[in-house]
């Protein structure tokens, strides 16, 4: 029989981790699907791994790894997947705010031979009006960038074996998740789910936070951001060459202020050539970004539950 595994990211959860381990093993059980949840403590600061080994000591399904520091959801997803070892892997929040209930749904589209389901947010939860006008432009000027619609798209998706061992495969280390299922194409179903108010704790998110995960999904997915540099030096020479030959006629007919020419031009030379140069350089600074990335996006301390491999005690992340 097909195997479910579900990954879900923690990140000082200590409060839901019996809960959401309850709900879903019961529902799993009660569908008759066969299944593991995989919990990622990411450097929690409160019990959030200790919950997750007794949750292993109670349940065989259940097994977790815990990061020697916060890495963020994205290493979560990625340590996850790699942890397991299902026919199909769904990750989801562990606070439930990710309905469970979609979860027999997508298994069955899974069955019926989907290979990615695509959790759709049919509406946001509760959002303050700012969260909702940051992550909206966000995701509006993410979707230009890279050509997917992204408003509605959530971490919440069941994935087959085969985009997983794809995913894993990447050796990039900034990885956007979301916009990567998209990315690696096969056949894609979406189902819709209505997001849940939080139960326990609080969000993790905090609105700087949010800023530096928009700019580095941005710049791994785009380069458009540097080009643009380049272009507005490009623009703006252009311009101090229209000017200043507007400056020179001024000031050889004399009705120039004293003084002014000489600034006025020198400021439009530099700033143009600042601006180029600082595009060349950015064009530099990406490529060597692009060779560093191959650092490990994450290290285990430690590992509970029936977890195959050589995992514990030192960093593992498919260290190529
Ligand atoms: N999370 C994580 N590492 C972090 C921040 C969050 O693993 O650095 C997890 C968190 O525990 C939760 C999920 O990511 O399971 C979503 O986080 P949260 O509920 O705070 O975000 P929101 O629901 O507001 O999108
Ligand atoms: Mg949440």
């Amino acid at each position: 029989m097909a195997l479910l595994s579900i990954v879900l990211p923690a990140y000082n959860e200590e409060q839901n981790i019996e809960n959401t381990s309850k709900v879903i093993s019961q529902l799993l059980t009660e569908n008759e699907i066969d299944y593991e949840l995989v919990f990622i403590s990411d450097g929690s600061k409160d019990g959030t791994f200790r919950e997750i080994q007794k949750a292993a000591s109670e349940n065989p399904c259940i097994k977790g790894a815990e990061f020697s520091r916060n890495f963020g959801k994205e290493a979560g997803i990625f340590a996850g997947l790699e942890l397991t070892s299902g026919d199909a892997v769904i990750v989801m929040d562990c606070d439930l705010q990710h309905p469970p209930e979609v979860i027999p749904k997508m298994w069955k589209l899974w069955l019926e031979g989907a290979e990615i389901v695509e959790g759709i947010k049919s509406n946001r939860g509760k959002e303050s009006i700012f969260y909702k006008l940051s992550a909206g432009l966000f995701y509006k000027v993410m979707s230009r960038l890279i050509k997917m619609d992204m408003s509605a798209s959530s971490d919440f998706k069941l994935l087959d074996r085969k985009v997983v061992d794809v995913l894993l495969e990447l050796p990039e280390r900034n990885t956007f998740f979301r916009a990567l299922s998209f990315w690696a194409g096969f056949k894609t179903e979406s189902i819709e789910y209505e997001v849940q108010e939080r139960q326990f704790g609080t969000g993790k998110w905090s609105f700087l936070s949010l800023m530096k995960y928009a700019v580095a999904n941005a710049t791994s997915f785009s380069t458009l951001p540097l080009q643009l540099v380049t272009v507005m030096g490009v623009i703006s020479i252009l311009f101090s060459g229209i000017l200043a030959i507007q400056t020179l006629v001024k000031y050889l007919m004399g009705t120039a202020v004293e003084g002014f020419t000489t600034v006025i031009l020198l400021i439009l030379i530099i700033g143009g050539f600042i601006m180029l140069s600082l595009g060349v350089i950015g064009h530099y600074i990406a490529r060597i970004y692009e060779e560093v990335k191959g650092r490990p996006k994450y290290i285990i301390r430690s590992v509970t539950g029936n977890v195959q491999g050589n995992v514990s005690g030192a960093w593992r992340s498919k260290n190529r």
